[in-house]
């Protein structure tokens, strides 16, 4: 089974990526052959700047190593280190009716942020299809905001499949965890690095104790019971905390008696000793960045050779060999 993610080195990582995509991309990794990469050809329909792009990428390359990502278990490269992927998002283009991509809500949402609607934002999800068909991916593991990207990829093989044959390219299976599937940023809306709600996986203590100290809450007297419902805190506080500790939070709101600041200590707290071993790895990796760029070139050369399989037999299907 092949299992494939990837993350957009467009901003700092957030605790959103980590529950939605790289939490459970570790846990897989040795559950069948792992692609996961560092979708920077992605990264560039937002980020403008050379030395913002380069920097990002080798802190997001750092980081899902610091989580765990193995390089033993896995194939870790970046996107654009593998090139063949822009031919096969050209193939999968002129199969692609407008109307797919037009009915896609993440472009429109990019747009209402105030991003300016390039033709990369628009068609993102023929170049993310390609991600996935490159590898004859089965399963993506990814957070909700991607379920609408994985039926195009499904829709778009499907069509590759009825033009050109079946087996030119294999049907992928989207991974979503329910409980996990959209965590919420610090102001309630989906956490996305590009909204500016992020709770950073590896911030700095004082700036994040700060983050989290200024999450929006009513206005509910100290001795009053909190509502429980839609509450940031809470859910924020139950990707950390064990089923106990989640339960004991639940009630202190219930009971009233404490403020929210106490909750945002407790959780504050939660959080950080979530990630201290991470915190922990990461800083030993960031004293080798030889060693994360050789994995990234090690990873590279592996999944060049299974792209180049699989682009070979697209080529061969649609008259281009
Ligand atoms: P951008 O705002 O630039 O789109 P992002 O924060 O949405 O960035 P991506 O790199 O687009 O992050 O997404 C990487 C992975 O993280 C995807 O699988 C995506 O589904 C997942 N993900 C992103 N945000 C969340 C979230 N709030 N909850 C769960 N999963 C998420
Ligand atoms: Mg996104």
């Amino acid at each position: 089974m092949r299992i494939i993610t990837g993350l957009q080195p467009s901003g700092k990582l957030h605790v959103g990526n980590y529950f939605g995509a790289m939490e459970p991309a570790v846990r897989m990794q040795e559950s069948g052959e792992s692609f996961y990469f560092l979708a920077d050809y992605h990264a560039m329909s937002t980020v403008h700047d050379a030395n913002a792009l380069r920097e990002n990428c080798s802190n997001l390359a750092t980081d899902f190593l610091a989580v765990g990502l193995d390089p033993e278990k896995c194939v870790f490269f970046r996107q654009s280190a593998v090139p063949e992927v822009n031919e096969l998002a050209w193939i999968l283009s002129t199969v692609c009716p407008m109307g797919l991509l037009e009915r896609c809500h993440s472009y429109k949402d990019k747009i209402a942020k105030g991003f300016s609607p390039s033709n990369a934002l628009f068609t993102y999800p023929v170049l993310m299809a390609a991600d996935i068909l490159m590898y004859d991916s089965d399963l993506v593991p990814v957070g909700k905001d991607q379920k609408q990207h994985l039926e195009v990829t499904r829709d778009l093989a499907g069509k590759m499949n009825e033009q050109f044959g079946e087996g030119t390219c294999k049907l992928p299976d989207a991974l979503i965890a329910e409980s996990t599937a959209i965590v919420p940023g610090l102001d309630g809306q989906k956490m996305s690095k590009s909204y500016n709600n992020t709770l950073p996986i590896f911030g700095e203590e004082k700036a994040v104790r700060k983050l989290i100290m200024r999450i929006p809450t009513d206005s509910t007297p100290v001795e009053d019971p909190k509502p429980t419902e839609g509450s940031v805190i809470l859910q924020l506080y139950k990707l950390f905390a064990s089923a106990q500790g989640y339960e004991d939070m639940v009630r202190g709101f219930q009971n009233g008696g404490c403020g929210y600041g106490d909750f945002k200590k407790r959780l504050f707290d939660a959080y950080w000793e979530y990630f201290r071993p991470a915190r922990e790895r990461r800083a030993e990796l960031e004293a080798n960045q030889d060693y994360v760029r050789r994995t990234l070139e090690e990873g590279a050369r592996k999944a060049r050779e299974t792209a180049s399989v699989v682009l070979d037999r697209v080529r061969r299907a649609v008259g281009l060999a």
